[in-house]
């Protein structure tokens, strides 16, 4: 089994990462293969705590842009990551691995609501916790959610996982000349406007010195080979 170089991390999947081929909703497929890569991580002695994004149900500002009031489509927004976060914590349990579900916004009888000192005893007794809602607040992504809770919880990197191998200078399906980069820092990806992360999470983690390492979860293994320091990936520092 590869070495760990990491103690504890934090896994930022989009929604949309759930969603496979499909236009929308869930792929249970695809859920289940990101439980697999989940429990090699657990496997190695890493603690991994997740935040999952919501955008395969509702974007809160696609609500908006038909006419919803923004602050009410957010909420919308963050009830769809909480469904998201069920069907995740389900695949995991199916292949053995102890969770619990967090959620920004109470719903005592769904899951837990977010403790922090709860959570970190959590992950201290091997269990992934999912944080669900995002940030609890209209107007916020879950990408500012998972920098926000991976300096709560004193993760030693954040893990961003997407379609390709690392960041581009453009979106590498598009455009074929694409650079591809091995290392950047907080300050090129904010003042080259690339498209990792928001820039309120981008700042947050620069400011709580936690590295963001951007890896393809489309490869089988490629969540534990990153937490060996192997295979490709971005890291941003
Ligand atoms: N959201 C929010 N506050 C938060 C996190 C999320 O209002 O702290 C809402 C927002 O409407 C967002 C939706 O939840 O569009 C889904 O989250 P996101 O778009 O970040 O999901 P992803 O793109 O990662 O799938």
């Amino acid at each position: 089994m590869p070495e760990a170089r990491y103690k504890r991390v934090l896994l930022k999947l989009s929604g949309e990462a759930l969603m496979g081929e499909r236009e929308y909703g869930i792929d249970p497929n695809v859920v289940s293969r990101m439980a697999t890569e989940i429990k090699s991580v657990i496997d190695m002695g890493i603690e991994v705590c997740a935040v999952i994004g919501g955008g395969n149900i509702f974007r809160g500002i696609s609500g908006a842009a038909s006419g919803m009031e923004r602050a009410t489509a957010d909420y919308m927004g963050m009830l769809a990551t909480v469904m998201n976060a069920l069907a995740v914590q389900n695949a995991l349990e199916k292949a053995g691995v102890e969770t619990r579900v967090q959620s920004a916004i109470p719903m005592d009888s769904v899951c837990e609501p977010y403790i922090r000192r709860k959570a970190e005893r959590h992950m201290e007794k091997g269990r992934v916790v999912i944080f669900a809602a995002g940030t609890g607040n209209p107007f916020f992504t879950t990408d500012t959610a998972a920098a926000l809770r991976a300096s709560e919880m004193g993760c030693d990197a954040m893990l961003k996982a997407t379609k390709v191998d690392g960041v581009y200078s453009a979106d590498p399906k598009k455009v074929k000349d694409a650079i591809r980069y091995d290392r950047l820092t907080y300050l090129d990806v904010l003042s080259r406007d690339l498209q990792v992360m928001d820039a309120s999470a981008i700042s947050l983690a620069r400011e709580n010195k936690i590295p963001i390492l951007v890896f393809s979860i489309q490869k089988d293994g490629g969540f534990a080979e990153v937490m060996a320091g192997q295979g490709k990936f971005t890291i941003i520092t």
